[in-house]
Order: C-alpha cells, then structure tokens, then sequence
C-alpha cells in the first residue's frame, strides 16, 4: 500500500483514449507526431493509448497491419508507412502507455476465401458472415480453427513494434456458432459426442456446449496472452470481457473465464441516444460488474453521439460517464473520432480536458483504493447464462397492462412454450431484477458492491453485513454451503424469488437448497405474471414487525396497499417467521374490487438471533433473512415505481439490523459511493440532479448536503476539488459533515 510508485502502471489510474481515423489512417501521417502526442498528454490528460495495428472498418479489413512485418500485408493508404513505429518514441517521450488495436472479429469475404476452414459456421454449415453479413459486408473467424495461429502470429508481430500492449476487438463468437470442423472435432473429444444442433435448454450437451464456447474464448485468449508475453514479459492484453445484460451467453463473454488471461477486465457501455437509451446509472453498474472480477476494469464509453462519431458527447454526458466510472473504482476510456476536431474541436475536447485533467491532479486519490461498502450484491453469471424458470404459470401471456384508445393491453392469456422465447423471458427477469436492485440501493444511498459467482466462498463475503442475492436461482452445492455458514456467523442475507431452486447449471431441484434458512416451508406455484390491478397489503406495521432500531427502514404503515411485483410466487412460511406484507387474493382483471388478504406471504423475515442470546454468545450471532417470493427488482427496474423502491431499500435496511457507515440527506439524483485507501475514507459524489430526460444538458448544483459517517470526526475533513475543508459535528450516529454546493462531481475526503 504504501510503496504506491511500485505498482505496475496498469495497477495504477489509468485513462484511456482511442483517437481513431476511421478508414483515413493517412490522416495521421501527415501530423506533426511529437505535437499529436504532447496534445494527447496536456490537452486530453490521458496516460494510455490505443493505435491502431489492424483496422477495424468496411469492408472487414481486420488482415491489414500498419505497422512492418513480413507476414502480414500492409494497409495500402498508408504506402509503406509503420505507424506504430514512427509514433512510438514521440508517445514514450510524452510518458504515454500504448497499447495495439487489433481488430479480431471483421473480416472481408476474399480474404476468408484464401482461408477455407477458418469462418465461423451456424449449425446448417452456412458461415455466420454470410447469413448475418459484419457491419453490411464481412465475415468472422473461429477461435479453434486454423485461424488461432494466424492471430497469434499477428500478436507477436505487433508486440515486436516495443507497444506496451495490445487490445484485441474480438474474437467473438457470435450467436448459434460454431459448428466448424475444428469446433466439432474438439467439441467430440471434449464431450464425446457431437455438438447439438439448436438452442435445448432441457439437454446437458447444450449446456456443455454453452461452457464449450466460453472455454474456447478463454484458451483463445491465452494463447494470444503467451504470444505477446515472449515477446515481451511487461505486456499487457485484454479484449471485452462481457457486461452483466441479459442474454451475454450468446456471445460466450464470461469474465469470470476470461479474467484469468488478461490484466485489465473492460466492457462497453456506450451511450446510444433513442427511445431505448440505457437506464440510469449505466456507467456505475457496468463499472461495478467489472470491479468485481478482482483486477483492473476500463468502462469503454464512446465520446460519439451515438453512431454520429462524428459528433462528441454532450459535455455533461462524456463528463457523468467518466464520473460514474471512476466513483466505482474503474478507469475510463474514450473514444474520439478524428473529424469530429475538424469540426468543433473545442466542443469536443472541454469535457475530457475538464475531466481527464482533473483526474490526473487529483492521481494519489484514485490509487489503490477500494470499495468500503456494506452491501454486496451477487450477480450470478450461472443464473445469467443457465437459468429457465421451471414455472410453467410465469410463461402466460398477460400483456403489459397498459391503457390506451380505451384498450388494456391484457395480453393474449396464452401459454408460451417456445424455448427461445421462455429462456429470453427468464433472461431479462434475471438481468432486470439485478438491475432493478442496483438501481434502488443507489437511490436511496445503500453504498453496495457487485460480487460474483466466484465469491460466494467463506472468505468472500465475510467483509459484507448484507449479501442480496436477486433471482440467484442457479447455485452449486458449495455455493449454498458457503451462504449458509455466512449466515450462521452472523451474516445478514437477502434473497428473491427462485433462488436456490436450480443447480448450477440450471437443473431443477426437488426444492429449494435454501429454503430452510429462507423460511420457506413448500412452493405451491406463481401467480399468474399480471402488471396491473394485483396488491399486496402491508398487514402488520413494518416499525414493530422487527423494523431495526435507529434505521429509517419502516416506509409502510399498516393497511397500506402496494403494487403485486409481476412475478410472484405462492409460498408457505415456516412457522416463527414474521410475514409483514400478504398479497392479496389476485382478481384477474382490471377496475373491479380488490381481492381479500390471502394466507400467502409477500415478505418473509427471520430474526435468527436465539431468544436471549448476548451478542458475545456464538448461538445468538446468526444472521437475519429475508426472503421476498417475487421478483421486485424486476418490477421496480421495469416500472420505476416508488413503493418499490422503498421496499428494496427497507428489506436491505431491516436486514442490517442497524445503521450502516455512511447515510447521507442527498436526493436519490445523486449518486454516493464510498472507497477507501490507507488512512482516508473517500466519499464520491456524482450529481445528476437536472434535466429529467437525455439529452443530460443542464445540471443543478445540490446544496445543503449532509454526510454522516459512523465514529469520531475526521482529522481533516474536506472536498477534493476546492480542498475546502468541510464542518464537522457530533450526531446520534457518528459524525456529521455539511458539504459545500455540490456541482457535477465531487468527492469528500476525511483522513484518518
Ligand atoms: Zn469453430
């Protein structure tokens, strides 16, 4: 920790840019080298950089070097120019990492011509490229085909040139491949049998076909890995490892397999402007998914408006993206497009300047940090990828619930039997129900990390008082083994709808692995998935139904109705637990009387602390639990409702059982993640207070922010940007501290 100098520079802040010239490479050799890179330095405030070793542009040009090497071709605009080389010694001097682009995925249809055997092919033989033509024009290539040797080559060539680096854009595989004779080969030595022809969810050999790919995409990367290590040992590579949205395993991203080859772990998160603009706090999510995985993560955020690359971001878009990135403990990344400085060179380069440059003073705060939160929760890649609800009920047809012209959509009543279409249902229950309880935790300021399958160990949730685990329906024996011993020593744990219900790869259990602890005492089916008109009703006053002490986790009085979650379940609690919501009996149809208090339970709460037992004594240390038999991060992801909301956050907060760390007066539109370092606690603030729709034009400073934080007062206590120092006083909890105005970003630094 305090030896920081000697972490390798990848350990350390890193900010990252691709200035990219599309197909005009050209362009870049008529710059002034040693300006373009001292630009980059002082104007832009980055430390890393990509150039570009194989282009990636129409019509898949992905076999073309820029840089000299007898055995591959080079790319013509350029007449023979290396542009890495010529480059190089100007980026060194400015201290710049650089590292290759190598585009993996796009290539033309003569060059896939020279190469029989190599492309991907579906399971009919016809090549994806073909059928699903790249970006208009182009093919793609099979990681276990002849292909691999090709790359790797182009690996060592390029990291010849001395760049620090590579990053490889691609591989992918892409959706139902690959059925190549290389994969089919290997794929029957593996396995014993051959790949199966289409998406069956009920067949094991799908589902080792589904890890066959991932594992591919792994041993691919470590071959390239041991490429570029020959040459040279200092080197770094990564490609995408995949983000947490529903459906990933259809490109066999898995980060937990490709994590092991790679120093940095790095995922999109574009900004795409139109009605289907990602939801709130994209950069976050993304950046803690990728935090996760235990080693140096990137947030790839385009500075484009969109697919106009010519355009930059809106100034406070590009800044929120790096600011939510770097909140949660990732490094960001650009993307510029050389004409957009033609045009409106200013406009484009303010952000960044702003930002970037605000980063790089402020380095020693960004390093070797880590997250102080008290929440972890699980996103579970096995459920992501494996699980298909087994309920047949949660398959019906009921509409949207909408209104409109006079007509409610209800929805066709129809069971839906297709596999690919139940298991995109059950994808999307699972990513928005993940989703859905990042959202609100951040909301309503529960400071929380994104864990994974791989942590669900002894020793890797012992640092949380919560575990939440949204829809874990797909966990092995050894994962239920180590969140059982969390919660007998004393570990608070929060769970949802099917979890534990599966094994790991998605087989269904006789019963639920958890549902002793959950309290669940027998499934007796769903209800059917209605997003209208259906209640539960808050049946015992939440403050006395064991609502923790000195928490503000009580949001409902007794009598109150609240909206049903859309996927509920019908389940009989064990006797001893409290059941403070019902629902109530469903009517089916809209604008008629509600239904009557039913015997099921919507929230089931045990306080597993033995009658009398002292906090010193090991039987009274057990844990509280909560299980809630639907999935409402699903609902409050898809409809946004309030009450949803504050019964996320209200499960979380009765299940601390007390006050967390760190709580805060800050409305919801302000985003507050708490880090720490040697001796200082950092408290990061991003502000999106201001237009309540994109374009994100205007922002409102906050003022009037209060702090508090568990313990005695801070030695110093002040904000990074002004280095004001901040007021501090005694609170019930610990210790207050009232923040100056708070504009885009800040973060407040109290030392130990
Ligand atoms: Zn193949």
């Amino acid at each position: 920790m305090e030896n920081r100098t000697e972490l390798p520079w990848w350990e350390r802040p890193v900010r990252m840019m691709r200035l990219d010239y599309g197909p005009d490479l050209q362009r870049m050799r008529h710059e002034d080298l040693a300006e373009l890179a001292h630009r980059k330095k002082h104007e832009w405030h980055i430390n890393c950089e990509w150039v570009i070793g194989t282009p990636g542009i129409a019509p898949g040009l992905g076999y073309l070097v820029t840089f000299h090497s007898k055995h591959f071709p080079h790319y013509a605009a350029l007449e023979g120019w290396d542009l890495i080389r010529n480059y190089l010694p100007h980026a060194k001097r400015e201290g710049l990492h650089v590292l290759a682009y190598l585009n993996m995925h796009w290539y033309a249809y003569e060059f896939a011509a020279e190469h029989p055997g190599w492309e991907q092919l579906l399971a009919d033989g016809r090549p994806y490229g073909r059928v699903h033509p790249l970006y208009g024009s182009g093919t793609t290539f099979c990681v276990n085909s002849g292909w691999r040797d090709w790359a790797t080559l182009l690996v060592t060539e390029v990291a010849r040139t001395g760049v620090d680096g590579v990053f490889l854009d691609g591989p992918v595989i892409y959706p139902g491949c690959c059925y190549c004779p290389a994969c089919r080969k290997q794929f029957q030595a593996e396995y014993g049998e051959e790949p199966p022809p289409a998406e069956d969810w009920s067949s094991p050999l799908w589902k080792n076909f589904i890890e066959f790919r991932e594992k591919s995409m792994a041993s691919f990367l470590a071959a390239a890995r041991a490429a570029l290590k020959a040459v040279n040992p200092d080197g770094v590579i990564f490609l995408n490892a995949g983000s947490w949205h529903s459906g990933s395993w259809r490109v066999a991203r898995n980060i937990e397999k490709v994590g092991a080859h790679q120093e940095f772990n790095g995922a999109e998160m574009f900004f795409h402007p139109g009605p289907n603009a990602a939801a709130p706090i994209p950069w976050a999510i993304t950046a803690k998914h990728l935090v996760a995985a235990g080693k140096p993560a990137v947030v790839f955020s385009h500075h484009t408006l969109g697919a106009w690359h010519y355009i930059g971001l809106p100034p406070l878009e590009a800044k929120m993206a790096a600011a939510e990135t770097v909140a949660c403990g990732a490094n960001p990344w650009i993307a510029v497009f050389d004409y957009a400085l033609d045009h409106d060179r200013e406009a484009v380069v303010a952000p960044i300047n702003e930002f970037f440059g605000f980063l790089e003073k402020k380095e020693p705060y960004y390093t070797a940090t880590e997250s102080a939160a008290e929440v972890a929760v699980l996103y579970s890649r096995q459920s992501a990828t494996f699980y298909i609800s087994a309920l047949d009920d949660i398959y019906e047809d009921r509409g949207s619930g909408r209104e409109q012209h006079l007509i409610a959509d209800t929805g066709t009543g129809q069971r839906i039997v297709d596999w690919r279409r139940r298991k995109q249902i059950s994808d999307s229950l699972y990513g928005n129900e993940f989703a859905g309880w990042c959202l609100a935790l951040s909301r309503q300021h529960i400071a929380y990390d994104v864990i994974l399958d791989s942590h669900l160990t002894s020793g890797g949730l012992g640092k949380y008082k919560v575990v939440v685990l949204p829809n874990a329906a797909c966990l092995s024996e050894e994962q239920v083994e180590a969140l059982r011993r969390y919660v007998r020593e004393g570990g608070n744990l929060v769970a949802t709808f099917e979890t534990a219900r599966y094994l790991a790869q998605g087989e269904p259990r006789r019963e639920g692995a958890l549902d002793d602890v959950l309290g669940v005492g027998k499934l007796v089916g769903a209800f059917p998935p209605v997003a209208a008109e259906e209640y539960v009703e808050v049946t015992a006053d939440t403050a006395t139904s064991g609502g923790a002490a000195g928490s503000a986790g009580q949001p409902f009085r007794q009598g109150q109705l609240l909206p049903r979650p859309v996927y509920s379940l019908r389940v009989e609690a064990i006797a001893g637990r409290n059941t403070p919501i019902h629902y109530l009996t469903p009517t089916g149809r809209v604008y008629t009387a509600i239904g009557q208090v039913s015997e099921f339970a919507a929230a089931l709460h045990g306080e597993e602390g033995t009658a009398g037992a002292t906090s010193g004594d090991p039987a009274g240390s057990r844990g509280r639990v909560v299980y809630l038999p639907h999935a409402l991060g699903d609902s409050y992801y898809r409809y946004r409702l309030q009450e949803h909301e504050e019964w996320l956050a209200y499960t979380v907060r009765w299940a601390n059982n007390g006050a967390f760390a760190v709580s805060t007066t800050a409305p919801p539109t302000v985003q507050v993640e708490v880090r720490q370092q040697a001796g200082r606690l950092l408290i990061h603030l991003v502000n999106h207070t201001g237009d309540t729709q994109r374009p994100y034009h205007f922002l409102y400073p906050v003022s009037d922010i209060l702090v508090t934080v568990a313990g005695p007062p801070a030695r110093k206590a002040y904000m990074l940007k002004s280095e004001a120092e901040v007021a501090a006083k005694a609170s019930t909890h610990g210790t207050q501290y009232a923040l100056p105005p708070l504009e885009h970003y800040d973060v407040l630094v109290l030392e130990e």
